[in-house]
């Protein structure tokens, strides 16, 4: 693998049901997010203990003594990467600085390099930092509705015929945020089954 194709790792794995790139990424930022505070808490015994790991079986031991209710999050599968982080040259002195590090580079695992991952946490934090201090407090669509009217919706209806607009979508891309796709594809068969919509 050239060290190019790594960092474009998310085109590797075309996405079947066309889940577009920023969703990755949204994932992958939510995930740092979550592993940012579930080490955070666990960091004043598992930071210590962490660094006098010499091998995986190590990591393995360190987590699950140290890391509970969390560490299943994290080893076995992760625990290779998180040897590979506090063996690196690159792996911060500070407590913060580490938890923050560790996060955003398992984040994307395995599907991207850790690298990647930090990378996609790095532009997912630049626009957050980008963003307006307003927030949108009311979002309404263009709509088409059957009873001929064309044009904004009001309070997600109709303003002409009152018809309200289905939400499924949102709902169900929401669904997806935290989870795997298999997982998520299958909330979806069980949502299309039990849906009222
Ligand atoms: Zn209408």
């Amino acid at each position: 693998m050239t060290p190019k194709k790594q960092v474009d790792g998310f085109s590797e794995k075309p996405t079947k049901r066309g889940r577009p790139r920023i969703a990755q990424y949204t994932t992958v930022w939510g995930r740092a997010a979550n592993y940012k505070l579930m080490l955070s808490e666990k960091w004043p015994n598992l930071g210590n203990a962490l660094m006098r790991c010499l091998q995986e079986a190590d990591v393995i031991d360190v987590f699950e003594v140290h890391a509970q209710p969390y560490a299943r999050q994290f080893v076995p599968h992760l625990a290779s990467d998180i040897l590979e982080l506090i063996r690196s040259a690159k792996f911060p002195q500070r407590a913060n600085a580490r938890i923050k590090y560790m996060a955003e580079s398992l984040a994307g695992r395995p599907s991207v390099t850790l690298r990647t991952s930090r990378e996609v946490c790095a532009k997912l934090r630049a626009i957050e930092g980008a963003k307006s201090p307003y927030k949108i407090i009311r979002k309404e669509f263009y709509i088409v509705c059957q009873c001929g009217y064309k044009g904004p919706g009001e309070y997600n209806a109709c303003p002409k015929c009152h018809a309200q607009i289905s939400f499924i979508n949102e709902i169900l891309a929401d669904m997806g945020v935290f989870q795997g796709d298999d997982e998520w594809l299958r909330n979806v068969r069980n949502v299309r089954r039990t849906s009222p919509f």
